[in-house]
């Protein structure tokens, strides 16, 4: 499988603990749900189409599951 841009990858800033990592969303997704992977809250990430490689991200909310 050549590495090209078929997954959305991109980098977050968690707005609760404000750690940054990298995340990746399916192919074809541009938003999807992630974890911060410092505080593991749920984060709904949203890929912005005019800067690619960056998501919008704000806490999911609702039930868990
Ligand atoms: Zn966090």
């Amino acid at each position: 499988m050549p590495e090209m841009d078929g997954s959305r990858r991109g980098s977050y800033r968690c707005p609760v603990c404000g750690h940054r990592d990298l995340a990746e969303l399916p192919e074809g997704e541009t938003t999807g749900l992630i974890r911060c992977s410092h505080c593991d809250t749920r984060l709904r990430a949203e890929l912005r189409s005019d800067d690619t490689g960056r998501f919008t991200v704000q806490v999911a909310e609702g039930p868990e599951g």
